[in-house]
């Protein structure tokens, strides 16, 4: 499973083991065989006797350039019907689009996630083109349910005017219905720094861990939008169309407002095209 190939320390234990490395400090425990660096903190201003420091708020003045909007949610513990935005409980289910079956195990999936547009801030609302998001997973697990695209999982719009339709739903998590969400600021996984063009030296990077009073982190909650937090390294799916990476739509965590856990306290997303708003995938990764 992908929580076992690869171990990630945590970011600061990591930074500072570097930085306690490049400042000479004696007494560090040196492994006998060589680490390669954190692809974050490659950068050769790094190493002592180059440029001086800059100022904390200007590090901060970076990191925060790359703000995005996401949207934490709000919740009641109650099903507020077919077309409610809501972890758990029962879907909409029409004739077009009947509850989904696993075809490992052959049970009726559970839905995950439902977002209906008309609950959703209007920056998020055009993504669902009018329609039902919905979220089923198999709890079996049948077909390495961490992949995107694997068959353990059903992500789909759903037309929410069609007449519900009857006929085998399956045992429902929970319900929490979405009544509202908070807004906050949300803050690039320091893994995609190189990749979005923000470069920080290793000391930089321990900085703001340690001094910045914002984490200026990717927020490690049930979300809407904003930036991924990644367990692992980012991991966006191709789109099967274009090819072209997706953008995460929505994080659902281990046991926040679902009770499930996703492998060793796992962390999912939902991910969707930018062109094809109907190609969407469903992914996670633990520890
Ligand atoms: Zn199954
Ligand atoms: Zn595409």
């Amino acid at each position: 499973m992908r929580c076992a190939w690869r171990k990630r320390p945590e970011f600061l234990r990591e930074m500072s083991w570097w930085k306690n490395l490049f400042s000479g400090r004696p007494a560090t425990p040196v492994p006998a065989e060589p680490i390669p660096l954190p692809p974050a903190v490659i950068d050769e201003s790094a190493k002592p006797g180059l440029p001086p420091e800059r100022p904390l708020a200007e590090l901060q003045g970076l990191i925060r350039s790359f703000a995005r909007p996401a949207w934490l949610p709000l919740t009641v513990d109650a099903d507020h019907g077919a077309l409610a935005s809501k972890f758990g409980g029962l879907g909409l289910v029409s004739a077009s689009h009947p509850g989904p079956v696993c075809p490992g195990c052959q049970q009726p999936m559970p839905l995950f996630v439902q977002l209906n547009p008309a609950d959703l801030p209007a920056e998020m609302a055009p993504r669902l083109q009018g329609q039902l998001l919905q979220l089923y997973y198999c709890p079996n697990e049948c077909d390495d349910g961490f992949l995107p695209f694997s068959s353990s999982s059903v992500v789909r719009l759903v037309p929410p005017a069609e007449p519900p339709a009857a006929g085998a739903v399956a045992e429902s998590l929970p319900a929490k219905t979405i009544v509202g969400w908070r807004a906050v600021a949300d803050y690039p996984h320091w893994e995609e720094w190189p990749t979005i063009g923000l470069t920080l030296t290793l000391d930089e990077g321990v900085r703001l861990e340690q001094e910045s009073a914002e984490p200026l982190l990717p927020a490690h909650q049930d979300k809407l939008g904003g930036w991924p937090h990644w367990v692992q390294a980012p991991d966006y799916p191709a789109c099967p169309e274009c090819h072209e990476p997706m953008q995460v739509l929505f994080q659902l965590t281990s046991e926040e407002h679902l009770p499930y856990m996703f492998g060793d306290v796992g962390t999912g997303h939902i991910s969707q095209c930018a062109r094809h708003l109907p190609v969407l995938a469903f992914g996670w990764a633990c520890h």
